[in-house]
This record gives C-alpha cells, structure tokens and sequence, in this order.
C-alpha cells in the first residue's frame, strides 16, 4: 500500500458499513464541508504530488478525510506515476 508513505494521514470518510456520512469533525466536533486538498506521497523515488483531490475538510481544525473511493483512485495515479521515476510529478485529480 503506497498510501502509507504518505505524509498525510489519510482518514476514512464516514462510517464503515452504513454508508452514512459524518457531518461533525470528530476531532473537534466543527462543521465539515466539501472542498479539495492537495495530497503528496513520497514514494521513495520521488515525489507525487495530486492537485484537487476531493475532501471533506473541517472548518475549525482543518482535518481532511478522504472518500474510500477517493483513495483508491488516488493510489492508482500515484502508482502510475511512480512508475515515471521522476524526482517531482505533478498530477491534477
Ligand atoms: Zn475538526
């Protein structure tokens, strides 16, 4: 799993199983809201660095959780960036 070298930990959107989302940061109890992040993996090789990733981010704490789905999209670019061997890669979601 390349996502665990990243540099931002990446949490979970929402409960498992039920699909129902958390409104409330339950770090800090704020408002979460839509937006976007940018997310930076280094892989070792390189940096890959993915602009406008969907996030729902807090507006008290600033935590960002990523959607599962967001994830796995993610890990598939990040691999195949990778895979470029470029000391910086610059990706836009
Ligand atoms: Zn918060």
């Amino acid at each position: 799993m390349i996502l665990e070298h990243t540099r931002k930990f990446i949490k979970s959107a929402g409960q498992k199983g039920n699909g129902r989302k958390v409104e409330r940061c339950p770090m800090c109890g704020g408002q979460k809201h839509q937006g976007t992040t940018t997310y930076t993996v280094d892989t070792g090789i390189g940096l890959v660095i993915v602009r406008n990733v969907r996030a729902e981010i807090c507006a008290q704490c600033g935590e960002e959780w990523i959607d599962n789905s967001i994830a796995q999209e993610l890990e598939r670019i990040v691999n195949e960036a990778g895979k470029k061997r470029h000391q910086v890669e610059v990706l836009v979601m």
